[in-house]
């Protein structure tokens, strides 16, 4: 039989470069054939040859509620006989607006946008407009989109100006972007106690989910927020993942913290290209047309993703929904490693909410480095195994995984019986 997919990568290939609209996508790291989806349905998606997957990517958060939930459709439906778009201001950006404010207390107003990419970038600018200052703080392994100046890896020695990541950034663009290794206190004290007063913010990921699942330790996420203040630097919460993800109120609500500026994304769209940025009002005022730091987008707010996005929210906003969210996915996760175990697979795994991450390694890993030193022939063979078996996780170790409302006891079981059954033929 004719591989299906095989046949779309190879006409992809001609017209997309690697065949695929975002990097990750192309299986480069695990090797293959890409699985080009066909459809979706709850927690499953089906591919072009119709092989059905458990779909633990969820298109990498947003679809916290199953692919398919009626009342998104239904509102996204009625949006679009409504018109698609209008470059006109709605009232349904406003609900949203509010939805998101009541939800996150320490925003006071939030700016929309179309994707985390945008909304990141947009964050940094405001910080650095509020505040007149340049240096910006961030940290190896979180991910913040694509712009220039957060496309950076860590310079040699110890907080130092980092290296462009990407080539078409030049170094002059990235001179003031510092990048410190997570959840090391020193690095930060030491950054701070050089270039505090230069610092506009500090920009993290504070349930990191690109680098598989990293948390930053209380003590460390708590140091941000004392030397962001002791320094008149903006602390920004990047909870484009974590964001009604983590739980209702964020990572900023698992630990506590109140940031200046929460960058969102993914979850808020409910799988529509819809992302904000908000903080307090003193800051938000400095964004046109009402102060200097200019910010625009033509599909900003769009009525049809603010449906999609509104609708989500009010389905998570339920009682209950994050507790039976977070218990399904700590069944999954407590079910891998006993399996791993059973077996004798070096392993360990965590989540928070309806994000999870697991690792082929004995102890969690406190940043960027230790997650690189994974076997990456045993998770590519892990990787393939489950997808052979119909399980579709991420295809690079190196980024979270997503559970939904739609998974069932069954697909969870199902999941930790496939793992157990590769872990068992290694
Ligand atoms: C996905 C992600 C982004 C980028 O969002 P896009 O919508 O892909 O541009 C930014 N920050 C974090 C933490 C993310 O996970």
């Amino acid at each position: 039989m004719t591989d299906q997919n095989d046949i779309l990568f190879e006409r992809a290939r001609a017209v997309i470069p690697g065949g695929v609209n975002s990097p990750v996508r192309a299986f480069k790291a695990v090797g293959g054939t890409p699985r080009f989806i066909q459809r979706a349905q709850g927690a499953y998606f089906w591919d072009a040859n119709d092989k059905r997957y458990i779909d633990y990517i969820g298109s990498w958060g947003p679809m916290i509620l199953g692919h398919g939930h009626p009342a998104v459709v239904e509102a996204v439906q009625k949006a679009v006989l409504e018109g698609f778009s209008y470059g006109a201001p709605t009232e349904r950006e406003i609900e949203l607006a509010e939805a998101i404010l009541a939800l996150v207390p320490s925003m006071e107003m939030v700016r929309l946008v179309s994707s985390g990419t945008e909304a990141a970038m947009s964050a940094l600018r405001l910080a650095r407009g509020a505040t007149g200052r340049k240096t910006i703080v961030k940290f190896e392994g979180c991910y913040h989109g694509h712009a220039d100046a957060l496309l950076v890896k860590a310079g040699s020695g110890l907080a130092t100006f980092g290296n462009p990541t990407s080539a078409g950034v030049p170094p002059e663009v990235v001179q003031h972007t510092l990048v410190l290794e997570y959840n090391n206190l020193q690095q930060l004290e030491e950054a701070f106690a050089l270039h505090g007063k230069d610092i506009a913010c500090l920009m993290i990921e504070a349930i990191a989910g690109n680098m598989n699942f990293v948390r930053a330790t209380p003590e460390f996420a708590k140091r941000c927020r004392e030397l962001c203040t002791q320094h008149g630097a903006l602390l920004i919460f990047d909870e484009v993942m974590t964001g009604f993800r983590v739980g209702l109120h964020g990572a900023q609500g698992v630990l506590g913290i109140t940031p200046d500026l929460t960058v969102l994304g993914k979850v808020i769209g409910g799988g529509m290209p819809l992302a904000a940025f908000g903080g307090p009002r003193a800051i938000m005022e400095q964004l046109a047309p009402l102060g200097p730091v200019y910010q625009a987008g033509t599909l900003s707010g769009n009525p049809v993703a603010t449906a999609c996005g509104l609708a989500t929210l009010k389905e998570i906003s339920k009682p209950g929904f994050y507790e039976a969210l977070a218990k399904k996915t700590r069944t999954l996760v407590d079910g891998l490693k006993a399996a791993a175990a059973a077996e004798g697979q070096p392993f360990n795994a965590d989540s928070e909410g309806g994000m999870f991450g697991f690792f082929l390694m004995n102890e969690l890993p406190q940043n960027y480095a230790t997650v690189m030193t994974t076997d990456n022939a045993q998770f590519n063979a892990l990787f393939h195994g489950l997808l052979d078996r119909g399980v579709y996780i991420a295809p690079a170790l190196y980024e979270a995984g997503f559970v939904s409302a739609a998974h069932s006891e069954d697909d969870i079981a199902a999941t930790i019986e496939a793992a157990r059954d590769i872990f068992s033929k290694r």
